[in-house]
This record gives C-alpha cells, structure tokens and sequence, in this order.
C-alpha cells in the first residue's frame, strides 16, 4: 500500500536500460558508445589493481575502457565490489556507469534517449482539484519539468504552463525528486 495521502499521486522515472554514452570515437568520429550487457576487466600488478569499464563504439566496435580505479591497493577493495567486477555484476556496472565522477573523469555523457520511463498510477483518481504530484527518481534520469508533466498527463506544454504550479524551473532539466500542483480546467 502506498503511504502517500489519497489526493498526492506518486509518479517515478525509471531506468529500463543502461544510457548510451556521448563520446567521440577517435577512430571513426562517431558519438556513440555503449557499454553493451556491461564487463568489467580487472588487472592486477603488484598490489595494485586497475578496474576498467568496456565501452564500445556503436559504429565501429572501437572499444575504450573507462578507468574506475587506478593504480588502486587491493586491500582498500571490499571483497564483495571486487567479486562484483569480476562477474560483472549488472547493479555495480550501472552504478559505475552512472556515477557523475567517471563521466567527468572519463569526458563522456550519458545519452538516456529511449533508455527510462515514466510510471503513473494507471487511473486517474476521482479527487477534488486542485492534484498534487509527487515524482520520485529511481535512476537519475535528467528530464525537462515541462515534458515529463506534458507526457505524464497527455496535455500540451502551454497547458501545462497554464495549469501546473511546481517549486522548481520547469524547463530546466532535473534529477532529483520534486512536486507539483495540477489545477482544474478551466
Ligand atoms: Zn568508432
């Protein structure tokens, strides 16, 4: 059961794959990489291990490898990341791939086109207007205010506009979790 009050509707965004990553090949000049199902490679020197994350280029097959760790003593590992990379396990591969660090570190962008989905209580509720609604983000998937509550409620963005109260700039991409109000038609 939902703990939200009757009249707050909970929406989520939620990752449905892994983004595509915006990166120039400097074989082939093309945009785009994808880290596919997601593999690991590990390589061990001394007591130090490298941990990288294979990207591909999605025209060229070029592969590049992303640094997680570098030069990095094996001890400071917990034992199950380390079993993890090994395995390649899905969950430490999108939690590397989204940290904000190893994009910044490694020149990319996430590219979420077509990658995430809205999900709305199927029913709109019989409420008394005005509605308010409550978007949670169970991946930080950047979206526009605007579009979102566009296509989460079928309206035009001028209608939404006209009819959404929200606390955040609605055209300014967010991640992170907000609110809004939906007033009546008129
Ligand atoms: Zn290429």
């Amino acid at each position: 059961m939902s703990s939200h009050p009757h009249n707050v509707l909970p929406w989520v965004v939620r990752r449905t794959r892994l983004p595509l990553l915006s990166m120039r090949c400097v074989d082939c000049r093309s945009e785009s990489a994808t880290t596919g199902e997601g593999k690991f490679r590990v390589n061990a020197n001394g007591k130090l291990l490298d941990v990288w994350l294979l990207a591909r280029c999605v025209s060229c097959d070029r592969t590049t490898k992303l640094a997680v760790h570098e030069r990095t003593p094996v001890r400071s590992f917990d034992p199950a990341e380390l079993h993890g990379y090994t395995v390649n396990d899905p969950e430490l591969v999108a939690s590397r791939l989204l940290d904000p660090l190893l994009a910044r570190r490694c020149h990319f962008t996430l590219d979420w086109t077509g990658a995430w989905r809205l999900d709305t209580p199927s029913a709109w509720p019989d409420v008394a207007w005005p509605v308010q609604v409550e978007v949670t983000f169970q991946h930080p998937v950047p979206v526009r205010p605007d579009r979102l509550i566009a296509h989460g409620l079928g309206l035009s963005r001028p209608e939404v506009l006209r009819r959404i109260k929200c606390d955040i700039p609605l055209r300014r991409p967010t991640n992170s979790g907000f609110a809004f109000t939906v007033m009546a038609a008129d």
